[in-house]
């Protein structure tokens, strides 16, 4: 079969590798769509997650496809079920899981290879985090169940409340994610700030209140400004950079919440005021992937329609075109997320 396999920073390669060969419980997929996601991106462009993914490897995680074989010992799923899993599944024994962290599990289970013409899904993953895909939401929007998944996570931790104002930094596919949730929640206002015009458009016509181009203008004053010179109840950071992550701290009010969602480089360190954390009683919140519980609320916020993913589908190339889709991702304005198919 075809597979998109990353040997190191810059280097991925289409080759043709064995379809991989199903053993008692697990699950074998055929790929009918996959989408790009920053978290690949990242690891395209910066290197590779030890503790996530060892290289070489196959590559991808978000994907949704039809059974092709079941392993011995399964009554579910079905042969030609349409079906997603992973990218994650946590062991359910360990002291964390225990502690009902799932994902902090320390013994979690990782599945890449989503840009293949097959994947195989682990026996823990098919009991804890597959589902059937509704006959009417289609493969690239059931793909995109994972980043959603992982947003709803960190919402929740934040506690984004109805009649909230809500900063969210980054109008990339995470960042908009978290702008459509916190429009559902029915947030009071939601306000987006990114570099990039295009991307700070979309995010207008997806329900940002107000956006802000933070290269034209000055970020905390404007906050201040639309916020009766409170700050944000709730400030997201949605980009993974330290500096965006100290900027978050600046545009929080008084008891509010500061959401550091994007995963910085390793041993990054931040400067945090001591004086707003005390007086202010600011709460700094990390989130780090999601749970199986959430996997399963993303599907079915997506498959009721309470959450449209469409429109972060900006474009779609054939399985053999990742290279290009991945250049097209380091240097576009207007693409959010490339669903590819084999
Ligand atoms: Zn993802
Ligand atoms: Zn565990």
């Amino acid at each position: 079969m075809k597979a998109a396999m990353l040997y190191g920073v810059k280097d991925l390669r289409i080759q043709d590798v064995p379809i991989p060969k199903v053993g008692a419980s697990e699950v074998l997929v055929r790929i009918k769509a996959a989408t790009t996601c920053g978290t690949d991106l990242k690891i395209f462009q910066r290197g590779y997650v030890e503790k996530i993914i060892q290289l070489p490897s196959v590559f991808g995680h978000e994907w949704a496809g039809d059974v092709d074989q079941v392993g011995e010992g399964l009554e579910w799923p079905k042969k030609d079920m349409r079906v997603r899993a992973g990218n994650s599944a946590p062991c359910l024994h360990c002291t964390m899981c225990q502690k009902g962290k799932y994902n902090l599990c320390e013994d979690m289970i990782w599945l890449w290879g989503a840009y293949a013409e097959y994947i195989k899904v682990p026996a823990r993953m098919v009991l804890v985090n597959m589902q059937e895909i509704p006959s009417h939401v289609s493969y690239e929007e059931a793909a995109i169940t994972e980043p959603l998944a992982c947003v709803l996570h960190g919402i929740e931790e934040a506690r984004v409340r109805l009649g909230d104002t809500v900063v969210i930094i980054g109008a990339g596919p995470i960042g908009l994610l978290h702008l459509l949730t916190a429009k559902k929640i029915g947030v009071e206002k939601a306000i987006v700030i990114d570099v990039v015009e295009e991307r700070l458009n979309l995010a207008e016509k997806l329900g940002a209140d107000e956006t802000i181009n933070s290269e034209k203008t000055d970020v905390s004053e404007t906050v201040h400004r639309l916020t009766n010179n409170l700050g944000a109840d709730v400030v997201i950071e949605a980009i993974g950079l330290p500096a965006t992550w100290e900027l978050a701290l600046k545009l929080v009010r008084k008891g509010g919440t500061v959401l550091e969602f994007g995963g910085c480089p390793p041993r990054t360190e931040i400067k945090v005021n001591a004086e707003m954390l005390h007086y202010g009683e600011i709460t700094v919140l990390g989130a780090f992937h999601t749970t199986p519980l959430h996997f399963r609320k993303a599907l079915n916020l997506i498959a009721s329609r309470t959450i449209d993913v469409k429109p972060l589908i900006t474009k779609r190339m054939p399985l053999e075109e990742i290279r290009d889709a991945f250049k097209i991702l380091t240097t576009s304005k207007n693409e959010i997320k490339i669903a590819l198919s084999p």
